[in-house]
């Protein structure tokens, strides 16, 4: 009941908050309406879009314990802003996005010097709540702000913010007023508004969008399928790719990652105008090899906290095979090649960034990873786990691990311009 409550109320974001200089003083205006063609695309695409990412269930022929997670109902971060949000442990997610922030901002420039069109539509796909999303939309306006003093008009944007339908959009729009605050000077025409679904299904209409943005949020798979023909987990033991787990562990990542990333990019490229921008900037692997110390370390830690959690007898230990987390880093080539094989794209730019977990950080990496993963361990493992004793033991465990030698992680920002077909 509660949850059916909650998704309502955050679903309803059709509001657009109008922000015009014709008000003296910046006055906020507020109409609760949806364009037509937006209110059209939300309520003709969700179905489908749900369909998507609960296929798994029914697509194969015995019950998947894995699969039985419905990601795109259940998958969010940790809601609101207490000790344990992902407001408030999302530190190392915004030190990426700092590390990039200044591609994004040029290649926006860039578009918006080239582009004829009076509006600038914008989405953020995998927002989540937090401070994060609307800094990044603050320096995106206030770039091209900066950029049309000196060439071209002003145009109007319309942002919206997407995640899955559970993410505490409320708390999202309710820090609008301080980012208002943080645009004063900036006269403009505003209108920011949330669109639910999962980025694995049509979010948009037709050739609507001029510039997307994902931070931190493409190496979520739509969901991770780790069972053999008779539904029995093929990853026992682990919740990852570990050194430890059989070959066909990493061959069915790679296969969802093959499955999910180009429809992804075919979906983009429906809405996505011609020579119109994605940046793209999520965790990726080093080298080729699929257990890398640097991604995949993390995912063994935290198997090896739930496995002493079920040597104590806080877990049930079937149900640590049946848990897979539906995270995926690709290497550089993977990624390469299947944006030339979609081929609606161009590749305009691939950074690769490189930063360190050392024992100074562990305590954020911790808390970081509990407000990612706190709803869904909860969700599979039953709402009474403990889970401060097992982020305590995931914590002494990394700490352990930095000590002996820093944990490299690499991220991608990948650059893609809509061609002309
Ligand atoms: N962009 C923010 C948040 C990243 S956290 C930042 O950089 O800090 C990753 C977010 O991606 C989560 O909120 C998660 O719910 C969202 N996400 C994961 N899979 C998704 C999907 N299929 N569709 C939409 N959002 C998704």
């Amino acid at each position: 009941m509660e949850r059916e409550g909650r998704l309502t109320k955050r679903c309803c974001f059709g509001l657009l908050l109008h922000w015009s200089r014709a008000y003296a003083g910046f006055a906020i205006v507020v109409g609760a309406f949806l364009p037509e063609g937006t209110a059209h695309a939300t309520s003709v695409l969700i179905p489908s879009n749900f369909a998507h990412d609960s296929a798994s269930s029914s697509s194969t022929t015995a019950p998947a314990p894995a699969a039985a997670m419905d990601i795109a109902r259940s998958f969010h971060m940790n809601d609101g802003e207490n000790a344990t949000s992902y407001a408030k442990n999302s530190a190392l997610q915004k030190g990426i996005i700092g590390m990039t922030n200044h591609i994004t901002m040029e290649l926006l420039k860039d578009l918006y010097m080239k582009t004829e069109s009076e509006k600038m539509v914008i989405a953020d796909l995998g927002c989540s709540s937090g401070p994060n999303s609307l800094s990044v939309v603050r320096d995106m306006v206030k770039t091209v702000a900066d950029t049309c003093r000196e060439n071209k008009p002003m145009p109007e944007f319309l942002i919206f913010l997407n995640d899955l339908p559970s993410n505490d959009f409320n708390s999202l729009f309710k820090s609008l007023p301080d980012f208002y605050t943080q645009m004063m000077g900036t006269p403009l025409i505003l209108s920011i508004a949330a669109c639910p679904g999962s980025f694995y299904g049509r979010l948009f209409p037709t050739q609507f969008l001029n510039f997307v943005y994902s931070s931190n949020s493409l190496h979520w798979l739509s969901k991770a399928r780790l069972n053999d023909e008779k539904g029995n987990s093929i990853n026992k033991g682990n919740i990852h790719i570990a050194g430890n787990s059989p070959k066909q562990v990493a061959e069915a990542y790679t296969d969802q990652f093959r499955e999910d990333f180009p429809k992804f990019l075919m979906l983009r490229a429906e809405e996505i105008v011609v020579g119109g921008r994605m940046v793209l900037i999520f965790n990726g692997r080093a080298g080729p090899d699929h257990f890398d110390r640097g991604f995949s370390l993390l995912w063994s830690l935290l198997s090896q906290s739930l496995i002493i959690m079920a040597s104590q007898g806080d877990v049930d230990i079937e149900k640590l095979d049946s848990f897979d987390a539906h995270y995926y880093g690709p290497c550089k080539n993977e990624v390469e090649e299947e944006v030339k094989k979609q081929r609606s794209f161009e590749l305009d730019r691939f950074e690769v960034i490189e930063s360190n977990i050392g024992v100074n950080n562990c305590i954020a990496v911790s808390n970081g990873i509990r407000a990612i993963q706190e709803n869904l361990i909860r969700e599979h493992f039953g709402g009474n786990i403990n889970i401060d004793k097992l982020f305590e033991l995931f914590r002494n465990l990394l700490i352990e691990e930095a000590k002996k030698e820093a944990i490299k992680t690499v991220h991608f920002i990948v650059a893609l311009r809509r061609k002309e077909m």
